[in-house]
């Protein structure tokens, strides 16, 4: 099955502005696009997923990162949560939630805490038995900034398993007693996407929730989850500069000055360049990091983190020059450029800001990773 790009360009319409003044998408949307497997196209074809390799999953990422990031965003949280589940979960867990999540169920994801933003081992959530006989467990903590959470049936919870050191993953219905989901109010972008607070109040969850059963190193279960939205990050920044280079270029050739198009004038020409090399630069890091990740290469985490950091810094760059570009046109609440130049800050902050990325590769490059 593949996913049908030109279905998703119906469903989304002209939506994205929207969506983006509303803070909100059309939820029957998200579960249309969830039943076509659109929004984690790497679950293969025996779980009911469209099976994409990680270059065509890529593509596709940026397909919906071109039209809407707040949709992208939620795109990247239901795959971190399919792709941790196809490598943590047991073989009956993987058949059922992979199931839920290309069946139209929607999941957003909880690694941050007030106290645990850049440096997750600071996490305090747990997830342990509820010591009353049944083999039940109980999930306790306070996530932050948790995307989609409004629209999610599922949030898939990052914790310490019983008394630690090994921690959990834990799919917890967000219907259940003791969940509250509080949105974050405001954001500066990707506004559509929602961001919650999440808050866990002794969360009563059958023992099978827990991925692989509980234990695994904590820093094993968000390292795998991050690189995945590492990924997914960094081809949704491709598609903010691919929207952006067509506004731009657009706008380049039709708007005149001085008697001429403005793409005429040489230091508007340069910005067309600048944001030309850096699709350009972005779309071959992203490749190179899919296929390093269809491979299973020693180095596909690393190189998740390299796409994932030049990715957000092109994109963010890139969208402000689109924004120098159009001037007053783009100056619009709901035009693609000013929603790109909010949507992308954000990419230079999740799934290990710049900094965190940076001090990743340096490790890297020095040896002591
Ligand atoms: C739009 C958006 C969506 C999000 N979605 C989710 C989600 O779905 N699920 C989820 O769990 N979380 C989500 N987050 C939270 C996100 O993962 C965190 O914001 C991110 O990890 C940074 O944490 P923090 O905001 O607490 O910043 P802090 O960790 O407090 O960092 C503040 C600054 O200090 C720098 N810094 C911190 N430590 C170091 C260090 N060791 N060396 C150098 N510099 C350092 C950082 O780079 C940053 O510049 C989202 C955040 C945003 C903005």
């Amino acid at each position: 099955m593949t996913v049908d790009t030109a279905a998703i360009d119906t469903l989304v319409g002209d939506g994205p502005a929207a969506w983006d003044a509303a803070g909100r998408i059309p939820v029957e949307v998200l579960r249309k696009l969830g039943a076509m497997g659109a929004l984690c196209p790497e679950v293969p074809a025996r779980f009911g997923g469209p099976g994409a390799d990680g270059l065509a999953g890529g593509e596709l990422t940026a397909h919906v990162g071109a039209l809407c990031s707040s949709l992208r965003s939620v795109m990247t949280v239901q795959g971190i949560a399919a792709a941790t589940v196809r490598r943590f979960g047991d073989r009956e867990q993987r058949r059922r939630h992979l199931g839920q999540l290309t069946g139209g169920q929607l999941a957003c994801v909880g690694f941050s805490e007030p106290g645990a933003g850049s440096d997750l081992s600071g996490m305090t959530t747990r997830v342990r038995p509820a010591a009353d006989g049944t083999d039940d467990l109980l999930v306790s903590g306070e996530k932050m900034w948790i995307t989609g959470a409004v629209y999610a049936d599922l949030i898939l919870v990052f914790g310490l398993y019983g008394d630690g050191p090994g921690g959990a993953a834990a799919l917890v219905p967000t219907d259940a007693p003791g969940v509250l989901v509080e949105p974050v109010l405001d954001p500066l972008g990707c506004r559509a996407a929602t961001h919650c607070r999440v808050v866990l109040d002794d969360v009563r969850i059958p023992a099978d929730a827990v991925l692989g059963g509980g234990g695994q190193p904590l820093s094993l279960l968000f390292t795998t989850a991050l690189s995945y939205g590492r990924m997914s990050v960094a081809w949704g920044c491709v598609g903010i500069l691919r929207a952006c280079l067509a506004a731009a270029t657009a706008d380049a050739r039709t708007r005149e000055q001085g008697g001429v198009p403005i793409a005429e004038h040489q230091l508007v020409a340069r910005h067309i360049a600048e944001l030309y090399t850096s699709e350009r630069i972005a779309t071959q890091v992203c490749r190179h990091a899919a296929d390093q990740w269809d491979r299973g290469a020693a180095d596909a985490a690393v190189t998740a983190v390299l796409a994932k950091q030049v990715a957000a810094t092109h994109a963010t760059r890139g969208a402000a020059t689109a924004v120098q570009v159009l001037a007053s046109r783009g100056f619009t609440d709901g035009h693609v450029v000013s929603r790109a130049y909010r949507d992308a800050k954000a990419m230079e902050l999740i799934e290990g800001s710049t900094e965190i990325s940076q001090l990743i590769l340096a490790r890297h490059a020095l040896g002591t990773a």
